[in-house]
């Protein structure tokens, strides 16, 4: 099968693998969409993971079941399903508790075992998730979105009632976009943008957020006022100067990745005098039908998210560089 492979550290080809014999308790399935995320780019250069190369990378997939282990029983040839690439080890404390995501051996699809950017993909059974009729570029989004709803959940925003009345999130890219979109599902009525891009802040404004120009006036006289501020650009100086505009009360949520070095200086009396919550979230734990459930309510924005969906052949640069275009959202395999 065609597959884009990491060979080594910082070096992404293209070529014919084996597809692999199917194991107990697996599934083969052809995949139809695999999204670009940053943590591809960390993995390529060993700094996400093991560097466990060679490697299929890519863990935002979707695809359609084309064989089954024999004692599967829970999907079936020709179901249409999104992945849940993360494979935690279940014993170790985290695990134990529930939080899957923070498993002290967390291994998964596209880090450490082969994932979506080939043609095919064993994948285990149990980590597949029904998507109905949902196109297969809009299924490849529910990862990242089950990413977001790990941070909201993190943050204490399960519903309605807990939803912010203001938010603002730093970063009108792909994950900030989500995120967006995602609070605006649970049920916050104004959520606002900052950016340097223009034209991302236009993007944002299409969707029906509130666009600010980062370092305006606008930004500068915002103090105390969002009850709800994230970073989604881990750029630590962003982080540092969000909590200012946190309310009284309120939560900032460091969803961005900032360096593993980086360091800000934040005041210990301002988190406890204002009441702050500073919260953090990382990768998603067992999000995925929650996140489908969201895409689904919200099609026609969501899908607006993937600009592009190119061969696998045309994939392999954007492992290499980062795009220089800002209006670049979502970059997708999809097989065609
Ligand atoms: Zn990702
Ligand atoms: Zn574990």
């Amino acid at each position: 099968m065609k597959a884009i492979q990491f060979v080594e550290k910082g070096k992404a080809t293209i070529g014919e693998i084996p597809v692999g014999a199917l194991p107990p308790g697996h599934a083969l399935i052809r995949v139809k969409a695999a999204g670009l995320c940053h943590t591809d780019i960390d993995v390529l250069h060993a700094r996400y993971g093991a560097g466990a190369f060679p490697l299929v990378p890519g863990h935002e997939y979707a695809g359609e079941v084309i064989d089954l282990a024999s004692d599967v029983t829970r999907v079936r040839t020709g179901s249409r399903v999104a992945v849940d690439p993360n494979l935690p080890c279940g014993t170790c404390p985290s695990c134990r508790k529930g939080l899957t995501n923070l498993c002290r051996d967390l291994k998964a699809y596209g880090v450490s075992h082969n994932g979506g950017f080939s043609e095919f993909s064993i994948v285990r059974a149990d980590h597949l998730h029904d998507i109905g009729d949902m196109s297969y570029d809009l299924a490849a989004l529910a990862e990242p979105l089950a990413c977001v709803l790990n941070g909201i959940g993190a943050a204490g925003i399960t519903d309605k009632s807990s939803a912010p009345s203001n938010a603002l999130i730093f970063g009108a890219g792909p994950i900030g976009l989500l995120l967006g979109l995602a609070l605006e599902s649970a049920g916050a009525e104004q959520i606002a943008f900052a950016d340097i891009n223009e034209g991302r802040l236009g993007f944002a404004s299409s969707l029906g957020f509130t666009p600010i120009a980062s370092g305006s006036r606008e930004l500068l006289v915002s103090e105390r006022a969002y009850d709800f501020v994230a970073d989604a650009t881990g750029i630590p100086g962003v982080v540092e100067s969000m909590i200012n505009l946190v309310a009284d009360g309120g939560t900032a949520l460091l969803f961005g990745v900032c360096a593993p070095d980086a360091r800000v200086s934040i005041s210990p009396f301002q988190i406890f005098r204002r009441q702050l919550k500073l919260v953090g979230s990382h990768s998603l734990n067992r999000n995925i039908p929650e996140a489908l459930a969201v895409l689904s309510g919200d099609r026609e924005r969501m899908s607006r998210l993937v600009t592009h969906r190119l061969p696998l052949e045309a994939m392999v640069p954007y492992f290499l560089a980062k795009p220089s275009d800002p209006a670049t959202m979502k970059v997708q395999y999809v097989d065609s």
